[in-house]
């Protein structure tokens, strides 16, 4: 049995998820023809009240997209240091869009309205024109810390009458929204955009989709194109992501606990100097190297097929998902409480 706690991309996809990707109609997506498709858009579309949405191949995707309709070469964007956008998708801010990235220091990665103002650049022509805000939620980076709509709303509101837009790296939207049992309606009009993952906790193969209103996604299918994520026959991958939507949501409670569980063993091990506030699946630790090295740690646990991902140096972090059974669970308790 190998146990992976490197991420919650890690799931395969159930028998049940199987049939409904067979049962897919399916059609050449760059004409606008799967039924499929169509379905998954529409449905995600409603389910945050907003016009329209665009399926894509990856997160990076319609993260990239949604910055690229959002700004103009030599534009700034404001996000937190810690945000997926900055470190993890390639310098495609730069990349794919010409703008730079300031980044602001939040708590847990989380913003707030006086740093995101004081952060907004005059109309000087030496200044760099602010246009964009991006948060994420849950914070992947620091360890699944979770936005409140009570927090949401004043920077929502800030964006509106700065005139900046407001786009969500929403990759874990639903481990959020289960935790707080806020709805997607009312995050829903609070963003300019939002951007879902099939593949992380809810346990679909491929995608994710961006959702906006109906200007947005005509430019971002334009864009998509360009990035070369025009699809054809995608309407198995997008009955996957649906099925993922309607029956795994509900169940991320169970990830949580598990993760939590992970934390409590760790908070009171001499090998371990901190832990992280454990809000969803993500757990991140910091090990005593005098003790035990991270490299040593993921050696240590590979031995016991268990595989952890190394997230900076003595740093591990863990995330529980779907395929993650109690079976699993309870030998890595085990583990973690035995003087390794
Ligand atoms: C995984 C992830 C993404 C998207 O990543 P892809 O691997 O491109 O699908 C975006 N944001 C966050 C916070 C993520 O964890």
């Amino acid at each position: 049995m190998v146990i992976d706690l490197r991420s919650d991309t890690v799931t395969k996809p159930c028998s049940n998820m199987l049939q409904a990707m067979m049962d897919a109609k399916v059609g050449d997506d760059v004409f606008g023809e799967d039924e499929s498709i169509n379905k998954l858009q529409n449905y995600t579309a409603n389910l945050f009240g907003k016009e329209a949405a665009l399926f894509c191949p990856s997160g990076t995707m319609t993260n990239q997209i949604a910055i690229k309709v959002h700004t103009q070469p030599g534009n700034e964007l404001l996000c937190d240091v810690n945000a997926h956008i900055y470190n993890y998708e390639g310098g495609g801010i730069s990349f794919n869009s010409g703008v730079q990235a300031k980044l602001l220091n939040g708590t847990e990665g989380k913003l707030n309205p006086s740093l995101i103002d004081e952060n907004i650049n005059g109309d000087f022509d030496w200044l760099t024109k602010t246009s964009l805000v991006c948060l994420e939620n849950t914070v992947n980076r620091a360890g699944g810390s979770i936005y409140n709509l009570n927090e949401v709303e004043p920077i929502a509101k800030l964006c509106n009458e700065k005139k900046l837009k407001l786009h969500l790296d929403g990759a874990r939207l639903f481990n959020a929204l289960v935790e707080t049992k806020e709805s997607t309606l009312e995050v829903g009009k609070c963003f300019d955009s939002i951007s879902i993952c099939l593949s992380k906790g809810l346990g679909a193969p491929v995608g994710s989709v961006l959702i906006g209103d109906k200007d947005f996604i005509y430019k971002a299918k334009k864009i998509r194109k360009v990035f070369g994520g025009g699809m054809r026959q995608a309407g198995f991958l997008a009955e996957a992501g649906l099925f993922a939507l309607k029956n795994n949501v509900s169940r991320l409670v169970e990830d949580h606990k598990k993760a939590k569980e992970i934390g409590a063993c760790l908070q009171n091990k001499n090998y371990v100097n901190e832990v992280l506030n454990v809000y969803t699946n993500i757990v991140i630790f910091k090990l005593n190297p005098n003790i035990i090295t991270g490299e040593m740690f993921e050696q240590k646990l590979a031995k016991q097929n268990i595989k952890i991902a190394a997230f900076g140096k003595n740093t591990i972090r863990m995330v529980t998902h779907l395929d993650y059974t109690n079976q699993m669970h309870d030998k890595v308790l085990t583990i973690l409480n035995s003087s390794l």
